[in-house]
């Protein structure tokens, strides 16, 4: 498949025609070629992205709303190719991207045609001084989104769904290891009606397209997802910039289990939030504690389920562990499993990659798990990103919650307990954007969804998110 650009609501070649492969992780092959977009491409979608935005940011809330719904019920309807790309494309299971990614890309179009009927601003009256103070919410003009390849038409429409509702324009680049689902998107957002210009997707590297997306002088915001260092140095160029910036960046989550949870809830539940997606999920649970008094039995039932994970070609409908998205990513995360093993890590399952038969040359590897005695060591600071967790066990309330929170991340954090003053303890003092008590990735996409730390600044979701692709201005009249 030839992947091209959508600029202008027409798909159109890179200006200087050079081309990348993209990968099948599933079986290693070159499955079609992506636009090695410049910053030439990128100044023609801002052209295209400028012109659509008078227009475009003068639209009805409703007709904005309408436009939003279209392309949420096409997502639905080409449910089963788009998860067919998604999973060919990233090497996730057939069934996740059913499931999980294509029906929230779909939700998040659906959620933001309401949200934008629903938004409001503020008005003060300033008593004793005949005054009266109101905000206006304005569309900032062109914006950036850039998005990474663990969720890759979930993340990348919950940046641009926002954004247009709120009157914007956009400029955005899908992560090139994935890049296919972005690229059909643009089909469906034409046969929905969104006017020309108004999405614009360039496809390419991040050091070149997504470089000059973030440096372009009048792209306005910046709203990014992908690694802490990425995140480190695109707020280099955009701060002096003045630009406004959402950063979604990495995670060390921890997954805490005290020994009165509902246990087959929590087994059940911790199994996925270490796999799924094979660990590909800045929210999966890597670092595992658990409370010595059931730790034991814990490590028996963990590794006796894991050990039932299918790993397979992600086609298949029974396959629960797919393949990593990329040669380059199975070799780093391999690396950190032998980093982990020589630092003192007990192997306890896992840790090799598996040929599956077929496709012997996927990314594929078994779903991990290292025994660790100690918080500071590599495998607990550093992300993996992959299907690899940690565990060790804990004695006390307050030695649990200093190694959760002995991390630069703060994404993340899942409790497992039925005690209500124990939740409400670890609710005020955990350092991360998001706390899940006795569930994992529970998502009302209404909630503040972000990180603390080296996980980002801003939050995503709901009116943060129509704020966040708003520019506030508060005029004051005296009658
Ligand atoms: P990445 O940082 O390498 O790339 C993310 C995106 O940024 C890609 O589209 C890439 O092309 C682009 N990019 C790279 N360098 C750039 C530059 N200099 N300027 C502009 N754009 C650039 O991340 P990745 O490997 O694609 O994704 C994995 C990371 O994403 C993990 O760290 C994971 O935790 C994080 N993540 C975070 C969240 C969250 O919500 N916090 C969600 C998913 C993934």
């Amino acid at each position: 498949m030839k992947i091209k650009n959508y600029i202008n609501g027409e798909f159109v070649n890179p200006i200087e025609d050079n081309w990348m492969p993209n990968y099948n992780p599933s079986n290693g092959e070159v499955c079609g070629q992506i636009p090695d977009s410049t910053k030439k491409d990128v100044e023609k979608a801002y052209e295209a992205a400028a012109n659509a935005f008078p227009e475009w940011s003068s639209t009805t809330l409703e007709e904005r709303s309408t436009v939003l719904a279209k392309i949420a019920a096409l997502i639905i309807e080409r449910l089963d190719s788009l998860a067919s790309a998604e999973s060919k494309d990233n090497g996730k299971p057939i069934s996740l991207a059913k499931e999980v990614d294509i029906p929230r890309a779909a939700s998040n179009f659906q959620f933001f045609a309401n949200a934008i009927t629903q938004f409001s601003s503020e008005a003060h009256e300033s008593v004793g001084f005949n005054a009266v103070n109101f905000t206006l919410r304005q569309s900032i003009g062109v914006v950036g989104c850039i998005s990474p390849w663990n969720l890759p038409l979930y993340l990348f429409t919950w940046k641009i769904a926002p954004a247009i509702a709120a009157g914007n324009c956009v400029v955005a680049k899908p992560s090139e290891i994935t890049p296919m689902t972005a690229f059909l998107l643009g089909e469906i957002c034409t046969a929905a009606g969104l006017p020309k210009g108004v999405l614009n997707i360039v496809h390419g590297l991040g050091a070149k397209a997504g470089n000059a997306i973030v440096a372009h002088p009048k792209i306005k915001a910046i709203s990014f997802t992908g690694g802490t260092k990425t995140g480190a140095h695109i707020a280099s160029i955009a701060a002096p910039m003045f630009k406004k910036l959402s950063l979604e960046l990495g995670g060390k989550n921890p997954n805490i289990i005290f020994a009165d949870c509902d246990y087959d809830k929590m087994l059940t539940t911790t199994v996925r939030s270490s796999f799924a997606n094979q660990g590909q999920i800045c929210l999966c649970g890597s670092r595992i504690f658990v409370e010595e008094k059931i730790y034991e039995k814990f490590k028996r039932d963990f590794i006796k389920k894991v050990a039932q994970l299918k790993v397979g070609n992600p086609s298949e409908e029974t396959t629960k562990i797919g393949a990593l998205v990329s040669k380059e990513h199975l070799e780093k995360v391999k690396g950190h499993i032998d980093v982990a093993v020589t630092e003192g890590g007990k192997l306890l399952f896992g840790g090799n990659k598996v040929a599956v038969m077929g496709s012997e040359n996927g990314y594929y590897l078994q779903p991990t798990i290292i025994e660790v005695a100690d918080n500071k060591c590599k495998l607990n600071q550093e992300e993996v990103f992959g299907p690899v967790v940690a565990i060790m066990s804990f004695k006390t309330d307050k030695e649990v919650l200093q190694l959760a929170n002995d991390v630069k991340y703060g994404l993340s954090a899942t409790v497992w307990t039925n005690n209500l003053r124990r939740t409400m303890q670890f609710s005020q003092q955990l350092q991360t954007g998001i706390v899940w008590v006795n569930t994992w990735m529970l998502r009302d996409l209404r909630t503040p969804f972000g990180g603390q730390k080296d996980s980002g600044i801003g939050r995503e979701g709901g009116i943060e998110a129509l704020r966040f692709f708003t520019e506030s201005k508060n005029i004051c009249i005296q009658y």
